[in-house]
């Protein structure tokens, strides 16, 4: 059951009421906010419910707006997923190679972080997994960041089968993959929770907008407890602009994926690249047989990658974001000719 994944405190949290909350539709006369009466693009509290958003993300992502939470960046809704269901001193699982902010979150609200490593090959470990079933939370990132690979729907049903908590998958690179989204097991599963992002395949990454699709119930849980003007109106306005040019973003992510063969191809062919392994998103992590001699190189050349050889499964690697094919160009040519 959802509720009983939810903090009893956040159950019972009364939300701030802004003023707002306690009139909406279209007055002349705006005197309960104390705000600056003056006009100018941003004297006025944006939405707190962020609702023209949630009505275009529902419509494009086939929810309900009482699926949707819409945080500042992925990486506050990941703050508040934690807040919402996890108690100071509770477990929560990562599985490294993975995005760090889940490490970082965990341990900032004092959190006991169990790192269950991917497989050799990239895979979540069931019987890891499985071994620490008291955890309250799993992160699994999928395409995930920095391996690229995506976990098949599958093997998120056997995460969920065999771990009671809440799992969030977190999909900040879905546009760039071929395979399914999670939010196709969503009607399934109360306790899965799917984040997306609009920082990479829509080009928003320094608006900050990021949203998670859960149980309503949760989801309302949340709501509650998040600040209540955590989306600016700068933001909300630029998000809805570009949420209504899908075309214009599928015609980029198939130019990015396209880029991301030829960049792979012409890696593979270098004597000192040992793996490029298989991406699924906006970057290729590369195995160099010296992979900080090459990130060296590229940073005196003007080129920053992240060298990434210091994580688990990871020796010698780099990745490499996928850029116009000009950046692409000069990045291999400059490997080229380090070689020759
Ligand atoms: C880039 C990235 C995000 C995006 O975070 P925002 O706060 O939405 O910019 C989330 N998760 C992963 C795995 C990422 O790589």
């Amino acid at each position: 059951m959802i509720t009983e994944l939810i903090l009893p405190h956040i159950r019972a949290l009364t939300p701030y009421s802004t003023a707002r909350d306690e009139f909406s539709g279209e007055a002349s006369i705006y005197l309960d906010a104390n705000e600056n009466p003056f006009p100018s693009r941003v004297n006025r509290y944006p939405d707190p419910h962020h609702r023209a958003i949630k009505a275009r993300l529902s419509e494009l992502k086939r929810v309900t707006p009482e699926q949707l939470l819409i945080a500042n960046g992925s990486d506050e809704a990941i703050d508040l997923l934690l807040r919402t269901t996890c108690a100071p001193g509770d477990p929560v699982i990562t599985m490294p190679p993975t995005y760090g902010m889940y490490k970082v979150a965990a341990a900032g609200n004092n959190l006991r972080v169990r790192q269950v490593p991917l497989t050799p090959s990239f895979d979540p470990d069931l019987t890891g997994i499985a071994a620490n079933r008291d955890a309250k939370l799993l992160f699994a990132c999928s395409p995930n960041n920095p391996t690229g690979n995506q976990l098949s729907l599958k093997i998120i049903e056997e995460i969920l089968t065999v771990f009671p908590g809440i799992v969030v998958v977190d999909e900040a690179y879905i546009d760039f993959a071929a395979g399914p989204s999670a939010l196709e097991l969503l009607g399934r599963y109360e306790r899965l929770v799917v984040l997306q992002t609009l920082s990479k395949a829509w080009g928003l990454a320094g608006a900050r907008l990021g949203y998670a699709i859960g149980h309503p119930e949760l989801i309302a849980a949340i709501s509650r407890l998040k600040a209540p003007y955590n989306v600016n109106s700068l933001t909300q306005e630029i998000v809805l602009e570009r949420l209504a040019q899908s075309v214009a973003m599928k015609t980029e992510v198939s130019l990015i994926v396209e880029q991301r063969r030829i960049v792979e191809r012409a890696l593979r062919e270098l004597p000192n690249v040992e793996n490029v392994f298989p991406s699924e998103a906006n970057f290729l992590l590369v195995r160099f047989s010296d992979g900080d001699a090459i990130f060296e190189f590229l940073k005196a050349h003007g080129v920053i990658v992240r060298n990434r050889g210091g994580e688990p499964g990871c020796e010698r690697c780099l990745r490499v974001t996928i850029g116009t094919p000009q950046e692409n160009e000069h990045l291999i040519k400059l490997l080229v000719e380090k070689r020759s």
